[in-house]
């Protein structure tokens, strides 16, 4: 009899325990290193502080730089992927990029993932962006202050309504998609950091920094050029909350 209870007592911790190490889910992050330096810094420092993350939250996050695993069999291990510091470069990547954010994938941008001018031609991205298309930056990265559009949402909840984002080249849009009616901007570059820049500067205009499209389970977020990005524990909690929330699905 005690040796039943014991067996039963073991089962349970096993089962327990087992549940309790499961992860929650698994993301992918795909970078480049032959890119941009600055970009190439970035992807290493967010490779550091997201394989920490992984740990602390329970979710496994792999990593590769080859594009080619952009592909049906290997995305639909993933319930999140991520691009560092570039983005799919043919056809048959970009198809199944978006056949994986159709099926209820989940998708987290960071700053050049975004670019895109008229050489892209990709619509089906423009679109996904919230019809954003790059169009000036900040020269050199300088710190910026920004203002948290909505303080309720699961990406920002905790962050002050302001915060001075560490060094980073700021890219503006046009049209900005704040003007989409999919789009929910989170965080906006604050009008009083203008102009911005000494070399390209930035004088005006509405410029969001983290932004979702409504119709799908994505983030982008404009931070992500240089060595610096890591070095807010504010902004790093709202990396933490992004991965968080995307990770969860739909
Ligand atoms: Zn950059």
């Amino acid at each position: 009899m005690l040796k039943k209870l014991f067996c039963l007592i073991i089962t349970a911790t096993l089962i327990t325990t087992a549940f309790a190490q499961r992860p929650k889910f698994k993301v992918l992050a795909l970078y480049t290193t032959t890119v941009e330096s600055d970009h190439v810094d970035f992807a290493h420092d967010a490779i550091k502080y997201f394989t920490d993350l992984a740990v602390k939250r329970g979710f496994v996050f792999d990593t590769t730089t080859n594009w080619k695993n952009v592909n049906d069999d290997y995305l639909k291990n993933y319930q999140l992927i991520i691009w560092l510091n570039d983005f799919p470069q043919n056809a048959g990547q970009r198809a199944a990029f978006v056949k994986y954010m159709d099926n209820g994938g989940a998708w987290l941008g960071f700053h050049v993932a975004g670019y895109n001018d008229k050489y892209t031609k990709w619509p089906w991205f423009v679109s996904f962006l919230g019809s954003a298309v790059f169009y000036n930056n900040s020269w050199p990265p300088l710190p910026a202050k920004l203002v948290v559009d909505d303080g309720n949402h699961a990406v920002t909840r905790g962050i002050p309504a302001n915060f001075i984002a560490p060094i980073n080249e700021w890219y503006g849009w046009k049209p900005s998609p704040r003007l989409n009616k999919d789009i929910k901007v989170l965080v906006t570059l604050d009008p009083a950091n203008y102009p911005l820049g000494k070399k390209d500067i930035i004088r005006d205009g509405d410029i969001p920094v983290v932004w979702t499209n409504t119709q799908y389970k994505m983030l982008y977020i404009n931070m992500g050029h240089g060595d610096q990005i890591f070095t807010s524990d504010v902004q790093n909690k709202l990396f933490e909350n992004a991965v968080m929330w995307l990770g969860r699905g739909r």
